[in-house]
C-alpha cells in the first residue's frame, strides 16, 4: 500500500516544470491526480504518463486567474475523481522588469495568477476538506516570499501575499485537520529560469552563464535546484509525515 492510496490531489500548472514533477511524485505515491493549466497538450502528456505508470489522472483546462473557471474545474474534478484531499497551488508567472517600467496590466496579471489564483483554488477546495475533517494545502511560493528580488517587485509582492494567505489558512483551518504550508525554493531549473536568463542576456548583453551566476548569487545558491527536489518536499507535506506541519515557509538548500 502506498502512502497516498485513496487520496485525490489537484496540481495547478501541472503540465510542466515543478508542477509536473509534483504531479508525478504524488501519483507515484498512489494519489489520483488532477492536473490543471492552460496548455492541454502538455497536461494530456502528464495525464498519459501517470496512466502509463498504473495511476489515475485527469487533465483539465483552467486559467487560475478566472474564478468561474476555477469553480468549474473543481466541480468537474469532484464529479470525476472525488473531492480534493491535497491541493497544490503551483501555477505562477513572473516578469523581469524595472519598477518604473512595470505597467498596470503586468502588475495586476502577476498578482491575479500568483496570489488571487491560489485564493480561488483554496476557496473551491476547503469546504470538502472541512466536511471530511482533513486536507493538505501546499503553496509553491518562492524565496521571493521571504526576501525581495530586484526587477521582480510584482512577483515578490505576489509571493509575499501567497505566504500571508498560507499562514492565515493554517491558523483558520487547523481545527478541521487541514494543514497549509508554503514551499519557498530558490531558483529551480525550469522554463521560468530559462526565460529569466534570456531576458537578462537580452537586456545586459551578458553571457547566459554570467546571467545564471548573477541570479544564483542573488539567492545565495551554489547551483540550480531540480524540480524533483521541490516535489520531494511537497510529497512529504502531502503524506503522513506532513500531518503535524502547518503554517510553515519551507526553504530548500
Ligand atoms: P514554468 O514557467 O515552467 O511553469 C509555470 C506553470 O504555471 C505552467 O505549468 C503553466 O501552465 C502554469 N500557469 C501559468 N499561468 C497560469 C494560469 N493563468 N492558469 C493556470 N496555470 C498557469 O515555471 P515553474 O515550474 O518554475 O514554476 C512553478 C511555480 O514555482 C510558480 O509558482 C513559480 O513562481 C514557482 N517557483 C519557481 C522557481 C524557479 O526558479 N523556477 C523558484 C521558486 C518558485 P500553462 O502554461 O499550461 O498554463
Amino acid at each position: 500500500m502506498s502512502t497516498l492510496d485513496g487520496k485525490v490531489a489537484l496540481v495547478t500548472g501541472g503540465g510542466r516544470g515543478i508542477g509536473r514533477a509534483i504531479a508525478l511524485a504524488l501519483a507515484g505515491a498512489g494519489a489520483a491526480v488532477v492536473v490543471t493549466g492552460r496548455d492541454m497538450r502538455k497536461l494530456e502528456a502528464v495525464r498519459a504518463e501517470i496512466i502509463a505508470g498504473g495511476g489515475a489522472a485527469l487533465a483539465l483546462a483552467c486559467d487560475v486567474a478566472d474564478s468561474d473557471a476555477v469553480a468549474a474545474a473543481f466541480g468537474q474534478a469532484r464529479s470525476t475523481l472525488g473531492p480534493i484531499d491535497i491541493l497544490v497551488n503551483n501555477a505562477g508567472i513572473t516578469a523581469s522588469v524595472k519598477l518604473a517600467d512595470t505597467d498596470d496590466a503586468t502588475w495586476e496579471r502577476i498578482m491575479r495568477v500568483n496570489a488571487s489564483g491560489p485564493f480561488f483554488c483554496c476557496r473551491a477546495a476547503v469546504p470538502d476538506m472541512i466536511a471530511r475533517g482533513a486536507g493538505r494545502i501546499i503553496n509553491i511560493a518562492s524565496y521571493a516570499a521571504l526576501s525581495g528580488i530586484p526587477y521582480s517587485s510584482a512577483y515578490s509582492a505576489s509571493k509575499h501575499a501567497l505566504l500571508g494567505l498560507t499562514r492565515s489558512l493554517a491558523l483558520e483551518l487547523a481545527r478541521y485537520g487541514i494543514t497549509a504550508n508554503a514551499i519557498c525554493p530558490g531558483w529551480v531549473e525550469t522554463d521560468m529560469v530559462h526565460n529569466a536568463v534570456d531576458t537578462i542576456v537580452a537586456k545586459t548583453g551578458r553571457s547566459a552563464d554570467a546571467a545564471r551566476a548573477s541570479i544564483l548569487a542573488l539567492a545565495g545558491q551554489p547551483r540550480m535546484l531540480a524540480p524533483e527536489q521541490v516535489a520531494a518536499v511537497a510529497l512529504r507535506l502531502a503524506g503522513p509525515a506532513g500531518a503535524n506541519t502547518s503554517g510553515q515557509a519551507i526553504t530548500i538548500e
